[in-house]
């Protein structure tokens, strides 16, 4: 995929206060997801009448934000989610970033703010890489990288902002869910949708996520992991978890997952795990997929596995379903073997242990 250049210089200026080693290292014995952080951020700042400027990796550092500053009232914030992974000979490497700097300027469309070229989204994100390597942890853990963009102009009007602030942030993460590889179960919403068409679905906003909180809090009263979206119409149609998208295993080697229509976010890891399965000889089949279809295929046998996927959970088996009124099994309620197959397929491709035959690693 050819990649818009970049434009810009960053001026890299190394923290004078860098973590110790041994504070570090012992961070590292216990990775949970999202809570330590890197010593530094990239940082570029866009202005209506000088356009991209101030290109930075320095100190990691809090913002200074004016009570008025636009994002706080109306939300116009979009944000990606990456990794970096370490080799097993050390290198380290990012997974299709491209898609990342297309899709964020996607989302940034949507929200009318500022487009990044795609070369100074993934110049901003390897020079914080290059600068925080020793952060990018072994094994199955994995440095998680956090692109976002807010509007940081002073100003209460509804219309859109003149200043804004692109960042990326990074943060060494081990596995996204507490159960570790256990299956997950999740909570089908009947009370809330995520979003319509000629909505935001499609895109990565903040708000979309907050408001698919309400839904993540029933599910966890519920004793759920995740929750499951339907359409916001017909409520008929399964779209997508909170974070991740949706496959299902069907008994004659079909995957099916819901189709990117406006509603649900394009993922990465479900377009790479596409052309995964068909290399592996699977029909993939994007079609719409109903939550009573799901049901009545669970309990037929004709549904052999369930999975989500995403960046951050990679791909995590799905093996107990609860809704209003009860719950159902998929399969034996375990991680079955196609979900396994997939997910080895993928992260080996990830970690640079299997060839890169479709040209992802970078
Ligand atoms: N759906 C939603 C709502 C998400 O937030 C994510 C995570 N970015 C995904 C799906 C999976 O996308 P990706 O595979 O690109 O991480």
């Amino acid at each position: 995929m050819s990649v818009q250049t970049a434009t810009l210089d960053f001026e890299i200026m190394p923290t004078s206060t860098p973590t110790p080693e041994a504070d570090r290292l012992k961070a590292f014995e216990n990775l949970g997801f999202g809570t330590l952080f890197t010593d530094h951020m990239a940082v570029i700042k866009w202005n209506v009448d000088k356009g991209w400027h101030s290109a930075q990796v320095t100190a990691r550092t809090p913002f200074q934000i004016d009570p008025a500053s636009s994002v706080l009232h109306y939300a116009q914030e979009i944000f990606e989610g990456m990794k970096a992974y370490r080799t097993a000979d050390g290198r380290a490497v990012l997974f299709r970033p491209e898609e990342n700097a297309r899709r964020f300027n996607e989302s940034a469309h949507r929200m009318a703010m500022p487009e990044l070229p795609e070369g100074d989204f993934i110049a901003a994100v390897e020079k914080l890489v290059q600068l925080d390597a020793r952060w990018i942890p072994e094994g199955d853990s994995s440095l998680y990288l956090r692109p976002f963009m807010f509007a940081s102009e002073v100003f209460l009007g509804v219309r859109k902002a003149t200043d804004f602030i692109f960042c990326v942030i990074a943060s060494p993460v081990g596995p996204y869910f507490k159960g570790g590889m256990k299956p997950v179960t999740i909570w089908v919403s009947q009370n809330y949708t995520r979003a319509a068409v000629g909505g935001t679905g499609a895109a990565k906003c903040g708000g979309n996520y907050a408001s698919s909180l309400a839904a993540q809090a029933e599910a966890a009263a519920q004793g759920c992991d995740q929750v499951v979206f339907l359409d916001a119409v017909e409520h008929r149609w399964v779209e997508e978890l909170g974070g991740m998208n949706v496959f299902f295993v069907m008994d004659d080697n079909t995957l099916v997952t819901p189709p990117v229509a406006g509603t649900i976010l394009p993922g990465i890891t479900r377009k790479s795990l596409i052309e995964l399965a068909r290399d592996n000889g699977l029909t993939v089949e994007e079609r719409p997929y109903s939550y009573d279809d799901w049901k009545a295929d669970a309990a037929s046998g004709k549904l052999k596995e369930a999975f989500a996927c995403g960046t951050a959970a990679v791909v995590a088996g799905i093996g107990t379903v609860k809704h209003q009124g009860g719950e159902f099994k998929i399969g034996d309620g375990q991680t079955g073997p196609v979900t396994t197959k997939l997910r080895s397929a993928l992260v080996d491709i990830q970690r640079c242990s299997a060839p890169d035959t479709h040209g992802w690693v970078h």
